[in-house]
């Protein structure tokens, strides 16, 4: 009972997991939100939203609103957290604590994005941020007390996280723009510029799932698509050397990244990082051959973390229980609480629906500048595109999901 009032978001680019103290995983959706455009309302959120994206059904418009980790889209990023919170929340609890996850590299108004969405509707947060490395590695099974370290990799769908961490801090850290969205991208040019077909995402992702970067149990994938010449639905069997070859650089920027942070790290560290060994974590820690890519590029023994794709949460669900056991604010949190003006009109949606971000030098390393920083929205209006409250689609049983 005692944590009842605190949540833990992993927001991430491609899904979305939120725990609840005392219940523990209770949504799990892709990070996707689907508008009515004749309308103007939300048609669906999460799983719903995504399966809608390839089909494109007229006057539907599926957004994806995070781009690199960070909001791309502020509004709908609130419209689609406030749906997902709907969800989770109980009676009683005026302003729940909310510690949610963010690249380590994610400058102040990246950051600050992050906790308007969460307060410009009715239904507020009382927020505190984590570095997703800290989370990470809490969930990768590192204990960071007394200055313990370990090193961990975060392959997740926009960006791959290389983090040195210890004593629940940062230690160094590099953002790399090249994760599983790009694989998905690489395989679909790959598979139309060899076999002349044209593949969906989700097609590409189902190959790099099933071939990876060792060609799978069989050597090769069936895929449908269409015939690139004759525009026609086609089925053809893709070959693991094909698909492996399109990993192949994005692999082997993985790998390389992780070799340059590790010459980077202190001495002291060493030892910690060689005794916890790399643990990789993400949903691209899956990808079948890449802990061995890892390994033998970085000479140190490489594992994949039990559970990668809820590795970020569960860690996060750990720093909110060790916040709530001790009186401080948590290990490695930062607080980063709205003004009283800016609460009653948040700044940062006005700076971000002004595109201000593309101006605001912060410390988010070139590396992992998001790809399109201009942001659509007027300023004066909040949530103005659409309303919420319409989705149809009915919540997960938790108890799928719940691992508590
Ligand atoms: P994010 O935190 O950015 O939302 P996740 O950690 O949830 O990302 O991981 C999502 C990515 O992991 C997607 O690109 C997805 O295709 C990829 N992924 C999921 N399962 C596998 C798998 N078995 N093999 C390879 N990649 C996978
Ligand atoms: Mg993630």
């Amino acid at each position: 009972m005692r944590f009842r009032s605190s949540v833990a978001i992993d927001l991430g680019t491609v899904n979305t997991l939120v725990w609840v103290a005392g219940r523990g995983i209770v949504l799990e959706e892709p990070t996707a939100i689907a508008i009515d455009t004749a309308v103007g309302k939300v048609a669906a959120v999460g799983a719903a939203a995504d399966t809608l994206a390839d089909k494109e059904p007229q006057d539907i418009e599926v957004i994806y609103p995070l781009r690199d980790g960070v909001v791309a889209d502020l509004e709908a990023t609130a419209a689609m957290l406030h749906a997902f919170l709907k969800r989770t929340r109980r009676f009683g609890v005026l302003r729940p604590n909310a510690l949610v996850c963010v690249p380590s590299g994610a400058t102040p108004v990246e950051r600050r994005s992050i906790i308007a969405a969460l307060n410009v509707r009715r239904s507020k947060y009382h927020v505190r941020l984590i570095d997703e490395p800290v989370a990470a590695a809490a969930g990768a099974g590192f204990d960071l007390t007394g200055g313990a370290g370990g090193f961990v990799v975060d392959i997740g769908g926009g960006t791959t996280e290389v983090a040195a961490v210890a004593g629940w801090r940062v230690v160094r850290a590099r953002s790399l723009r090249k994760a599983g969205n790009s694989m998905d991208d690489a395989i679909v040019a790959a598979v139309r510029s060899e076999l002349g077909l044209i593949i969906s995402q989700r097609a590409a992702r189902q190959l790099k799932i099933t071939l990876g970067v060792t060609g799978g149990a069989e050597g090769w994938a069936e895929a449908v698509g269409l015939d690139a010449a004759h525009r026609a639905p086609r089925t053809d069997y893709v070959p693991g050397g094909l698909v492996a070859a399109a990993l192949e650089p994005i692999v082997s920027a993985i790998a390389s990244t992780v070799h340059e942070m590790l010459s980077e790290i202190p001495a002291g560290l060493a030892e910690d990082v060689v005794r916890g060994k790399i643990r990789l974590a993400g949903g691209g820690a899956l990808l079948p051959g890449l802990a061995g890519r890892i390994e033998t590029a970085a000479g140190i023994g490489t594992v994949m973390v039990e559970d990668p794709l809820r590795c970020v949460v569960r860690g996060a669900a750990e720093i909110v229980e060790r916040g709530q056991k001790g009186r401080h604010a948590g290990p490695g949190l930062r607080e980063l609480a709205l003004l009283p003006a800016q609460a009653r009109f948040p700044l940062p949606l006005f700076c971000y629906s002004m595109g201000w971000r593309a101006i605001v030098s912060g410390s988010r390393p070139a590396s992992s500048q998001p790809a399109t920083p201009a942001i659509t929205g007027r300023p004066t209006r909040i949530i103005s595109r659409f309303q919420v409250g319409t989705e149809a689609s009915s919540p997960r049983p938790s108890s799928l999901l719940s691992k508590e």
